[in-house]
């Protein structure tokens, strides 16, 4: 079978880009597969791992000759490194990201990048709360869906190349337009994690004063908070890249968190068996 890719480039060899470039590595997508990034010893340990051919500290140098670029960097870096790359990279190379918010992308990618380039944004829906290569498996997006935002600007053949790449790593594209994306993201994947951190933080406070308190953790707290381990960087821009967002979300979620009070409060055994039942019967249904 043909190779997808001649050569292909993958900005940031984390969780994200490092299981990309295991699956593509596995699944004969890339013929030549170069590892971009800021430190040597991520990419050394890429390439000890047979998942990259060859690496490159510089971002304009290694990308010169590739087919397709994938930028899998915090949210807050996709942008710059684009532009860092655009005038070395020959026409007709399609670059995408897999950032886990989209409009800011798209919009400011879109609004500088010039016509013999082509953008396609992506967000494969898989992951985990670890992070680094140390962390990428190539099985990772099997079965995950990963949501693509066109726009009127993309270029229909490279989205096409994109979607195969990610039909090839094992999932199932699907479009949304980027609005749509980050305010879906906003309530299913940002707020709870901005949550989890929070309830984390609230139970360091108490341990401070009932010291030992952790170790009667058991299955709640522990399911709740595993999200709570992600990478503090990655999170962060998110959190500010998709404000917009997530601010109304806390506004409303501190609301709930309220009423539920009130309730306790006010013992109002109705209401409160009510809200909890009403959870209780939308998470069940949910996988
Ligand atoms: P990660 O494991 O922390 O990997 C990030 C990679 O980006 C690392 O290799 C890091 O380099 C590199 N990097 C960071 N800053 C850089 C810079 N200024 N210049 C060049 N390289 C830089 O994170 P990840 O989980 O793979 O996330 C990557 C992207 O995927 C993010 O945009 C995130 O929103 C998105 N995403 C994440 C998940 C998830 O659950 N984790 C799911 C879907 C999408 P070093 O090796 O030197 O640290």
């Amino acid at each position: 079978m043909d190779f997808l890719f001649k050569r292909m480039a993958i900005v940031g060899l984390g969780l994200i880009g490092g299981s990309l470039a295991r699956i593509a590595r596995e699944k004969r997508i890339a013929e030549q597969i170069v590892g971009l990034g800021r430190s040597r010893e991520t990419l050394e340990l890429a390439l000890a791992a047979g998942s990259i051919d060859e690496y490159s500290l510089d971002l304009k140098q290694g990308s010169g000759n590739a087919d397709i670029v994938v930028i899998a960097t915090p949210v807050g870096v996709v942008v710059d490194a684009v532009r860092e790359i655009a005038g070395s990279l020959k026409p007709g190379t399609i670059i995408t990201d897999v950032g886990s918010v989209k409009k800011k992308i798209v919009e400011e990618v879109e609004s500088f990048l010039p016509s013999h380039l082509y953008f396609v944004g992506a967000h494969p829906i898989a992951g985990t709360e670890n992070s680094g290569f140390q962390a990428s498996f190539a099985q990772l997006f099997q079965g995950a869906r990963c949501v693509f935002t066109p726009t009127e600007r993309t270029n229909a053949p490279a989205a096409a190349k994109v979607k195969e790449l990610w039909e090839q790593a094992g999932c199932d594209v699907i479009l949304m337009e980027a609005e749509k994306h980050d305010r879906i993201f906003a309530a299913v994947s940002h707020l709870p994690h901005l949550i989890a951190y929070s309830l984390v933080n609230t139970v360091i406070d108490a341990e401070e004063k009932e010291g030992g308190l952790v170790n009667f953790s058991a299955g709640g707290f522990k399911d709740f908070t595993r999200i709570a381990a992600s990478h503090p960087v990655m999170w962060r821009d998110i959190f500010f890249m998709n404000k917009e967002n997530i601010l109304p979300l806390i506004d409303h979620f501190t609301k709930v968190l309220e009423e539920l009070k009130s309730y306790i409060v006010q013992e109002d055994s109705e209401q409160l068996t009510a809200v909890l039942d009403k959870s209780r019967r939308f998470r069940r249904k949910i996988n």
